[in-house]
């Protein structure tokens, strides 16, 4: 079957923005994204070297740095609603790109990898979780793009740890400006509060581990996980693959 003929039917079923990330699939030979050798999207040594979150961090939030009582100095005058968040890797040198690639580029390709890392680490962390929700795209952003990267990534990793998946029981039903760097705590919660709902039949009684890419505040998990507590959920962790410090 030709190329073309591929495209033809990708572009058929599945609409631009899966059209783009195919041909690339198809096209480019691997590569690793942090160094660019090729045969493999991340390589032995660039995964060897990810930044890895050490402790000590926050209990709450993840965040590393200064503590009290375990707590980051935002937790300790204002906790959270979500359990905790955790992150592997920080948001740094290979993870920025490997980040950046599962949202723009090398998606499907990507993704497998991915998910074996975030079970490794759920793992070796006793993290509560009857199922895995990703943290839901805006329908508008979701149709743009052609996919949700963070159910790309709770799938992969649903598939390696055995939870199951649910992308329905949590939906943003707000769209949100992307999150600037800049922007204050206080003007991030503001930002992301009420942008979600849960599906309480769907909420009630589990022990709910989000997923996503990456956290930069932990605004957005805190969002949803106030819609799925006040849906009934036993408890609410937030895992992403990176994070910002
Ligand atoms: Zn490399
Ligand atoms: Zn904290």
């Amino acid at each position: 079957m030709s190329i073309a003929s591929i495209l033809a039917r990708t572009a058929v079923t599945s609409g631009a923005a899966r059209l783009a990330s195919a041909t690339v699939d198809l096209l480019f030979p691997k590569r690793c994204v942090g160094c660019d050798r090729e045969g493999a999207f991340l390589c032995q040594k660039c995964l060897a070297e990810l930044p890895r979150v050490e402790p000590p961090f926050c209990f709450l939030c993840g965040q590393p740095g200064r503590l009290m009582m375990r707590l980051c100095p935002s937790c300790w005058e204002r906790p959270l609603e979500i359990d905790g968040i955790r992150a592997p890797y920080r948001m740094e040198g290979a993870i920025r790109q490997v980040v950046h690639g599962l949202k723009y580029q090398y998606v499907r390709a990507l993704a497998p990898d991915l998910g074996h890392l975030l079970s490794e680490f759920i793992a070796g962390s006793n993290l509560p979780a009857d199922v895995l929700v990703p943290v839901p795209l805006h329908p508008r952003r979701e149709r743009s793009r052609g996919y949700n990267q963070s159910l790309l990534l709770a799938r992969e990793t649903g598939k390696v740890v055995g939870l199951p998946v649910d992308d329905k029981a949590l939906r943003r039903i707000r769209a949100t400006p992307s999150q600037a760097r800049s922007s204050s705590q206080k003007e991030r919660r503001a930002n992301v509060a009420n942008a979600f709902a849960a599906e309480t039949s769907l909420a009630e009684g589990r022990r709910i581990l989000l997923v996503d890419d990456v956290c930069t505040t932990g605004a957005t998990p805190e969002a949803c996980a106030i819609a799925l507590k006040e849906a009934g959920a036993t408890s609410v962790w937030g895992l992403t693959l990176a994070r910002e410090v």
